[in-house]
């Protein structure tokens, strides 16, 4: 049983007090982590502050980026060690606005989703590209081959400890509806192109979340889907209501 995971990125919004402020207006109406993993991505400088105030909460305080090196001379980078030893329980990598923005490619993000796995710190491993067809033993495949790129060199134990999620470029930061089944689709497409690499157990064991204009509106029809095991919320995710509507999916009518 793959548990539900609840992701809020927050980009590049509120300071330390604003950050911390929320933790603390939520952190008694979270649901049972046993049932729903919830966490929040803050900016880099609230990560230590978060992670004091959410206590035995359960939330999850998660890193937006990170250095494939572990230190050196990388002026403004953050490092996985620094990470690690905050506590950062996951490390969002290639994420889409990394890779429009600040030109990180396949080669990149598959670094640091080795380093993070080195240092014990969890990637939820950011896809963005549209499927593309793949012959593989005599038959037509869709498959997302930017993931297999960044997959290139982990190992099926490794496997096993990654997050990853489906957020297509037509969804993320729109504001649009977002569409259900293309949704599933692509998350789906995504478990089997991880069964077809890796093995069927694999694939039914890791979580795949979608994101892409997710909100309290739609998250129930999303997370009802096989293949959608949780939600990275941008926007929506910056207001507690909506947040804690969104946690707590399960309860809503
Ligand atoms: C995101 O940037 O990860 C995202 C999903 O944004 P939004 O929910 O605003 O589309």
């Amino acid at each position: 049983m793959r548990k539900p995971f609840i992701v809020a990125n927050w980009k590049m919004h509120k300071n330390v007090a604003e950050s911390v402020d929320f933790v603390n207006q939520i952190k008694d109406k979270l649901p049972d982590p046993d049932k729903v993993e919830v966490g929040i991505s803050p900016q880099a400088f609230a990560l230590h502050s978060m992670k004091q105030a959410a206590g035995d909460s359960g939330l999850r305080i998660i890193a937006q980026n990170a250095a494939a090196e572990f230190s050196g001379p990388f002026t403004g980078e953050l490092s996985l060690r620094g990470l690690r030893d905050l506590g950062t329980d996951y490390v969002m990598l290639g994420h889409i606005e990394r890779r429009r923005m600040f030109g990180e490619n396949n080669a990149a993000v598959n670094k640091k989703v080795e380093s993070a796995l080195q240092m014990g710190v969890t990637p939820i491993i950011c896809t963005d590209e549209t499927m593309v067809q793949k012959v593989v033993n005599g038959e037509i495949h869709y498959v997302f081959q930017q993931l297999m790129d960044v997959l290139h060199g982990i190992s099926l134990d490794q496997i096993k400890k990654v997050v990853i999620s489906y957020e297509p470029s037509w969804a993320v930061g729109v504001g649009q509806h977002a569409n259900v089944a293309l949704a599933e689709e692509g998350c789906r497409t995504i478990r089997r192109t991880i069964a077809d690499n890796y093995t069927y157990e694999i694939a039914d064991k890791i979580r795949i979340l979608y994101g892409g204009s997710v909100n309290p509106d739609n998250i129930k029809a999303l997370m009802a889907k096989p293949d959608i095991d949780g939600v990275l919320v941008g926007r929506a995710s910056l207001d507690v209501d909506n947040f804690l509507k969104m946690a707590n999916y399960l309860d809503e009518d």
